[in-house]
């Protein structure tokens, strides 16, 4: 037996209005100082003021947080005592707010022993709203929280049932901001989060609908969204994706692309979805031995049409390098900046930190340390995986 979780989620234009009838004494927002100068904060805060509740702040979420940035947070947090905890932000201050939480409930708790087995007892103290304002990472919709170990150069997977959301509020007001680059980058996460769902092993009838929607809804309207900033319905769209892919592929598992992604994010200190998306089209090639069908059933779910396949396939992949050239994402690694030489000092630490990513065991095709090498290297040069 397997089970479906979600939040409760409120979307669509005005959906933050629902904050107006929050029950509570206080709320603690855990965002970034972008979203600070965006005055996204005051927004929120108008909100909750008028449920009656008193606000707390702590606007020092970094990009990819580390353990000692939670730590930070989570003694204002404690200080402030809560009953009410909203993540603000991207999937970084979401993440955060996951982890901050998690030591507001069990101080003796050590983040990396945060796994599904653990049992935390998060909602005696406070209750978790997550407000994304990209389109991507789907953490709002998600069990995971991810935090860097900056001393390991390492991303841990942090796993909890009791991580979803109670609330998450998907209202297009605040990606509608986004600035270009980071749109783009989000997005191609919230496709490698589609993709890599509906192909995992873990993978299920539940999460294989949403998986298509959410796919659909980024080929269709990603193109729309990223050209033309005053495109409400394709923005409105595009941040449904997130979550809905964010839905998908938290009730079954990501892929070897966030395998990758997570060691490369990690070592060259890069956003997660510019790290993990130049990876999805190498992991297709690779996953074709084991999974050929189910990308083929996407491809024709996106409307591509083909006459076997592997012309599907291959289709589906030119689809993807297309979509990314178009909204000017690096297709390989070289073209992100980094040195070969940078590059190959770090191999050996990127396949040792790809091979302990749990996203690995649950890809269709497991690689061997020696294929995940190959698939950096392929990356790399941009050459297309035929091993
Ligand atoms: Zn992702």
């Amino acid at each position: 037996m397997w089970w479906f979780q979600s939040p409760r989620i409120a979307f669509g234009e005005g959906a933050l209005e629902v904050l107006k009838d929050l029950e509570g004494k206080k709320a603690f927002i855990v965002t970034d100082k972008v979203i600070r100068r965006l005055g996204f904060i005051a927004v929120v805060s108008k909100y909750l003021k008028e449920a009656g509740l008193h606000v707390g702040v702590f606007d020092g979420v970094r990009p990819e947080p580390s353990i000692e940035n939670i730590q930070e947070g989570s003694k204002l947090l404690i200080e402030f005592a809560p009953d009410w905890i909203i993540g603000l932000g991207g999937g970084s201050c979401m993440d955060a707010a996951k982890a901050m939480w998690a030591l507001y409930a069990r101080p003796d708790v050590n983040l990396a022993d945060i796994s599904p087995t653990v049992e935390l007892g998060l909602r005696k103290k406070a209750k978790l709203i997550c407000i994304p304002t990209t389109s991507g990472t789907g953490s709002e919709a998600s069990w995971v929280s991810v935090i860097t170990d900056t001393k390991e150069h390492f991303k841990m997977e942090l796993a909890s049932r009791e991580f979803y959301p109670d609330i998450s509020i998907v209202d297009p007001k605040f990606p509608a901001e986004m600035p270009k680059e980071l749109a783009a980058n989000t997005a191609i996460d919230a496709l490698t989060n589609a993709i890599e769902s509906y192909v995992s092993r873990w993978r299920n009838d539940f999460s294989d609908a949403l998986a298509i929607k959410a796919a659909q809804l980024i080929f269709t309207y990603l193109p729309r969204a990223y050209e033309n900033k005053n495109d409400q319905e394709a923005k409105e769209k595009m941040h449904n994706a997130a979550t809905i892919a964010g839905l998908a592929y938290s009730n079954s598992q990501v892929g070897v692309a966030h395998s990758l992604g997570h060691a490369l994010g990690a070592v060259f200190e890069l956003p997660h979805g510019l790290a993990t998306g130049v990876f999805l089209p190498y992991s297709i090639e690779f996953g074709i031995k084991e999974a050929a069908e189910r990308y083929a059933e996407i491809s024709k779910a996106i409307g591509i049409e083909a006459e076997s396949t592997e012309e599907a396939i291959a289709k589906l992949i030119s689809a993807i390098r297309t979509l990314m050239k178009n909204i000017d994402m690096p297709t390989s690694i070289k073209e992100m900046g980094i040195s070969r030489e940078d590059y190959e000092n770090k191999l050996e630490e990127l396949v040792k930190k790809a091979e302990m990513s749990t996203c690995t065991f649950v890809n269709p095709r497991v690689p061997s340390n020696e294929e995940l090498l190959k698939l950096f290297i392929h990356a790399f040069e941009g050459r297309a995986v035929d091993f």
